[in-house]
């Protein structure tokens, strides 16, 4: 029995976790949950899962669970150092880090100082400090286990290979609800257009990411520093099938690719039980039905997005950091109706460019980048993105 904890229960990634766990009670005990401020569904997932500890945003929230489950000893922290305090909980094998955007950060750094097996989701969090999480990570001798479908698929494909004879990595993308629209429809998309992806159903923010292809170009630093590879050998790859997740090339020319289903309960399910390969009750591809695998190059002009990212990979230090922070202001902007579509992009790319980047940056730089990034976008936002 692995005795895990979710952060992020209450998300797209957490609560299929919760659902491959369902499937197989005998091998893994949920002990803690943690939502932001959905409690509503906090409280389903406690009584459906009974972990002893849970934790939320804040203390109004704590309360009205607290009055919600009546007599209970369930032990409820609250906020960003209530995350980090469970991340060190002793009764925790293993942590699946499904908090969205930059909050993962903190909470990701403690539970490697602990020395956890982490299954991670989050991307974000790698973005900004890949170099440092990854360093301390191999010093604490705290395992990562990538759950992003990309990620696990590359990591299946290296698993007891030598790094230093990867000619190239295909990291695949469906290319999005926007692979066939022409540039110029862009400029009036709605919300609910973006978030309509073709191939997998996921939280909002991701949903927008995708669109803007900006989730690819996360996907490459996140690759860039999971498996310490250069950006120049990463290379984006349209596959609207979304069936193989991403392919290592060797120099021998020999190419391994990882094929499933378009669910995340996969890569879920494998970071979980990893090394071992469990019964999935999922149906299986069927290869006789598959007619075709189509792979295109990316369209850098139409998603100028994953142009950024190759540069921000490029330039290193704290780039990827107001990259990242100029996105998640940039789509929460989107969401709430106040800038185009194609803001997201003209956004991001005018806070980089004023920013000044420091090299090797420790954690206070990242932090402090971040912050500036978020400062800078707003007083963009204030005179309108052209
Ligand atoms: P969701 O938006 O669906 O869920 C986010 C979860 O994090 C919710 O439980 C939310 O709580 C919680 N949360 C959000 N902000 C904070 C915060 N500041 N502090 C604490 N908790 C917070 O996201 P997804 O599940 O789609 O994605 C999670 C991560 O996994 C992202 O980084 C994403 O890029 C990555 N990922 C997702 C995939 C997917 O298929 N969805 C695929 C690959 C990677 P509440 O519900 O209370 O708001
Ligand atoms: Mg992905």
């Amino acid at each position: 029995m692995k005795n895990i904890a979710i952060f992020g229960s209450t998300g797209s990634i957490g609560q299929n976790t919760l659902e491959v766990i369902r499937g197989l009670k005998n091998q893994f005990r949920v002990v803690a949950l943690t939502a932001n401020s959905n409690i509503e569904l906090l409280y389903r997932q406690i009584k459906s899962f009974r972990p002893s500890v849970v934790c939320v945003k804040d203390r109004q929230l704590a309360r009205s669970l607290r009055r919600r489950l009546g007599s209970s000893d369930l032990n409820i922290l609250v906020g960003e150092i209530g995350l980090e305090e469970l991340a060190g909980y002793k009764g925790i094998d293993q942590i699946v880090m499904a908090i969205s955007g930059s909050g993962a950060l903190k909470p990701l750094l403690s539970a490697i100082e602990n020395c956890k097996t982490i299954a991670l989701a989050n991307k974000e969090a790698l973005v900004m400090a890949g170099a440092l999480i990854m360093q301390r990570a191999c010093v604490k001798k705290a395992r990562i286990i990538p759950v992003d479908s990309e990620q696990s698929a590359i990591w299946q494909c290296l698993e007891g290979e030598d790094k230093s004879r990867v000619r190239s990595i295909y990291l695949t993308a469906s290319g999005g609800p926007f692979f066939n629209t022409p540039k110029e429809k862009l400029k009036h998309v709605s919300v609910a257009k973006v978030l309509e992806h073709p191939r997998w159903r996921m939280g909002k923010k991701i949903s927008v990411d995708s669109a803007t292809l900006i989730n690819k170009g996360l996907e490459l630093l996140e690759a860039m520093y999971l498996f310490d590879i250069s950006a120049q050998k990463i290379k984006v790859l349209i596959h609207p099938q979304a069936i193989v997740h991403s392919m290592v090339e060797f120099v021998d020319g020999v190419v391994m690719a990882e094929l499933s289903a378009t669910d995340m309960r996969i890569p879920i399910q494998y970071a979980l039980s990893y090394p071992k390969r469990l019964l999935s009750k999922l149906k299986p591809l069927d290869f006789y039905k598959l007619k075709e695998l189509d792979f295109r190059p990316p369209d850098f002009v139409k998603f100028p997005c994953l142009r950024l990212a190759y540069q921000v990979a490029e330039e290193g230090g704290t780039a990827p950091s107001v990259l990242n922070a100029a996105d998640e202001v940039a789509v929460a902007e989107f969401l709430k109706g106040k800038i185009a579509f194609l803001g997201i992009p003209k956004l991001i790319e005018k806070v980089l460019s004023r920013h000044r980047n420091k090299n090797n940056p420790g954690l206070s730089d990242i932090f402090l980048a971040d912050r500036w990034a978020r400062e800078e976008s707003a007083a963009i936002l204030e005179k309108g993105v052209k």
